[in-house]
Formats: C-alpha cells, sequence, structure tokens
C-alpha cells in the first residue's frame, strides 16, 4: 500500500489499490493528457474517448485515472499561470477530486470543521453517484480551503468568477467563512 500525499490539502491517506501522481506543470493539458495515455496504453487506440471524459473539466488543469488489474493510480498535472492565486486552486481542486474519488471526503470536512465552517458534504460521499457538478462543488471547497491555508483572503475574491457554477461554490465557501464559528 503506498501513501496518497495531497499535500495542499495536508492530507495523506492510505487505500488499498490506488496511488496518486502528481506531476506539476506541464506546457499543454491535453497534449499532455494525449501523452499519458498513449504511455500508459502503448498506442493511440481509443484516445478520442478518452478525452471525451474530459470534456466538461476545466482545461487549465486535470487528473487522470488509469486502471490496471484493479489498480487505479491518478495523475494530477496543470497548466502554469502567472498566478498564484490561479495554481493553487487548480491544485487544490484536482487533489479534491482524488480525495473524493477514493472515498475519503469526510477527511476534507473535518479540515473544514476545524476551520468552525459550516459546510455539509456528507451528501455527496459517494463519488460515483455525484453528478458533474456536484464533483466540481466538493473540488471547488477543497481549492477554496487550499487557498486560505496559504494565506489567500477568500472573502476577497471576487465574486464574479469564471464559470457560475464556481461563482455559487465560492459564495457558499464565503458565506460560511462570515458565520466561521473561529475567527482567525
Ligand atoms: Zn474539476
Amino acid at each position: 500500500m503506498t501513501d496518497i500525499q495531497l499535500t495542499a490539502l495536508g492530507i495523506t491517506v492510505q487505500r488499498e489499490n490506488h496511488a496518486y501522481l502528481d506531476l506539476g506543470f506541464v506546457p499543454d493539458v491535453t497534449e499532455f493528457t494525449k501523452q499519458v495515455y498513449k504511455m500508459w496504453m502503448g498506442s493511440e487506440e481509443g484516445i478520442e474517448k478518452e478525452l471525451e471524459k474530459y470534456r466538461h473539466e476545466k482545461p487549465g488543469a486535470r487528473v487522470m485515472s488509469l486502471t490496471l488489474d484493479n489498480n487505479t493510480i491518478w495523475i494530477a498535472f496543470y497548466q502554469y499561470s502567472a498566478s498564484n492565486i490561479t495554481n493553487l486552486y487548480r491544485l487544490g481542486h484536482e487533489q479534491a477530486h482524488v480525495l473524493h474519488a477514493i472515498g475519503q471526503i469526510y477527511l476534507l470536512q473535518e479540515k473544514l470543521e476545524q476551520k468552525g465552517l459550516d459546510i455539509e458534504l456528507s451528501g455527496y460521499e459517494h463519488f460515483e453517484k455525484c453528478s458533474h457538478d456536484e464533483k466540481e462543488l466538493v473540488a471547488d471547497i477543497g481549492a477554496f480551503y487550499v487557498l486560505g491555508k496559504y494565506g489567500v483572503d477568500v472573502l476577497k475574491l471576487p465574486s464574479e468568477q469564471n464559470s457560475q457554477l464556481i461563482s455559487a461554490n465560492l459564495a457558499w465557501y464565503q458565506n460560511a467563512l462570515r458565520n466561521s464559528r473561529i475567527t482567525a
């Protein structure tokens, strides 16, 4: 069993049959997805179907899941942004996706509770049953948590984000921050 180190979230877990690899910044997320897929599969066959899986995902970051003999490896990579906030957001977002997918979202829940945040994720525990928007919600909550952890004032982030979904998720997180039982 290997440690799954989600360093941005500050969470390390051990899971049977799962591994996590963070490859950091890559020049082009889509091109890199193709390269990883080709290396893994040994051919380009099925590559279009693989890319189709990510059609709703953000273009600046990705986590791929590759399975062999019941073992799954999660591989995350990102496009570099001149904005550190964007880089941190992407890192936190993808790591939260992994945490969610391996069934350990309660660990993020604990982190939120330690901050006195009234955000309830227990309804989203089962990754497979979550809709795309619900998965994005969990990942964004993880991302905002990471931003705060690294000293970004999340309350000052503009309420209008790139997508309505992120804006809504941010509004929820900011509201919880304003009502936090713990001031820090
Ligand atoms: Zn996502």
